[in-house]
């Protein structure tokens, strides 16, 4: 298998912004090999047909079953507060816009939204919200971060009726540092990190990227405390680090574009 030589990094203009930069410096201390490099985002507007079609409508049914979504636009607000995206679909659609020269497993795109990614699960038939989806391209979901890993425990019971009702300011200041929420640019980056390398460690692992390391960047967290672990941990456990560095050894560094 070709070793990944170069990675395309696009930046979003949306909040929550990722500073695209310090992904980059991250990646490159952990493969120097791999030549980086920072794109504007992919040339369309997420208004357009192109990545709406990717829309759900209807959380509890897969894709190919999604009900006509300009009939049903108002079903879709009573479904999901943010819309949903099915991440597979829009893939697809996005690797239709990269270069065909760089379509290859030296290349790895990885694209950054704030739009909200999602996959069917068929063991509970639903669509689960994602913060990363891994391929060509990956996408990492700024939004997903925030709402596809679940919260402190004590966070839901204060939501539920007959839970203690307290404003947000409030409910901000007693779980402070144990979620991430959308004005926290620096912790919506550093989780960036992490989904962006899960999205490299992808491609070097044959598809299979997680770690069930609590430590390691490339732990698959469904708990946000969980992740700010792994952030302030800012590590890999020496199995990913053995393995990104056996990729850096011997080879030759990549050319320019
Ligand atoms: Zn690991």
């Amino acid at each position: 298998m070709d070793p990944p030589r170069y990675i395309h990094i696009y930046q979003t203009a949306s909040v929550p912004a990722v500073d695209a930069k310090i992904v980059a410096e991250e990646i490159d201390k952990i493969l120097p090999i791999c030549k980086i490099d920072i794109r504007p985002p992919p040339p369309f507007k997420y208004e357009e047909n192109v990545i709406e079609c990717a829309k759900i409508a209807d959380i509890k049914q897969p894709f190919e079953r999604q009900p006509n979504h300009e009939q049903d636009s108002k079903f879709m607000m009573m479904m999901t507060k943010i819309p949903l995206y099915d991440g597979f679909v829009m893939q697809k659609k996005l690797a239709e816009m990269i270069p065909t020269t760089e379509i290859s497993l030296a290349h790895i795109h990885i694209i950054f939204t704030s739009l909200l990614t999602c996959t069917f699960d068929e063991d509970d038939w639903r669509y689960h919200g994602r913060a990363v989806i891994c391929g060509t391209p990956s996408i990492v979901s700024t939004t997903g971060i925030i709402e596809a890993l679940a919260k402190p425990r004590e966070f839901y019971l204060t939501q539920m009726p007959g839970g203690m009702e307290q404003d947000d300011e409030m409910l901000k200041k007693k779980f402070a540092g144990r979620f991430i929420d959308y004005d926290e640019g620096d912790k919506i980056t550093a989780a960036s990190i992490n989904y962006a390398l899960q999205a490299i460690f992808f491609f070097i692992t044959n598809g299979e990227p997680f770690c069930n390391n609590k430590d390691c960047r490339l732990l698959n967290a469904h708990w946000q405390e969980d992740l700010i672990h792994t952030i302030r941990k800012r590590t890999l456990c020496s199995y990913h680090r053995n393995l990104a560095n056996k990729l850096s050894k011997g080879q030759p560094m990549a050319g320019k574009f």
